[in-house]
């Protein structure tokens, strides 16, 4: 099972975990609610998922990070992994690199400074 967030083939129990869904929720708070992919190109998404940048199967330590977290749309989830195999995207791949970048580099194991 890889980095599917609540999708209609979740079987992960880690997303039914009390714990995963008040972080979801304090998550989807912090980016109010709003697409923060479609935000990007200035459009207002009602955000419905909340992705791991980082997939939680490469990089479990980032797995509970606000910072590794994301609001986005169904539809932006969907170009975020491949449908059939839950692996990232060329697009999620950027997403990644692109926060990465933005953090000033994370060093595996080591959550960045913020
Ligand atoms: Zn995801």
């Amino acid at each position: 099972m890889q980095g599917w967030e609540q999708s209609d083939t979740m079987t992960d129990p880690y997303y039914l975990t009390p714990r995963w869904r008040r972080l979801r929720e304090r998550i989807l708070r912090r980016d109010g609610y709003q697409c923060q992919i479609a935000l990007r190109y200035g459009k207002h998404v009602q955000a419905t998922h909340v992705h791991h940048i980082f997939p939680r199967d490469l990089y479990p330590e980032y797995e509970w990070q606000p910072w590794n977290l994301i609001s986005v749309s169904g539809e932006a989830h969907n170009m975020l992994h491949d449908r059939t195999t839950g692996v990232l995207t060329s697009a999620g791949v950027e997403l990644m690199e692109r926060t990465r970048r933005r953090l000033g580099g994370v060093p595996p194991g080591q959550p960045p400074k913020t």
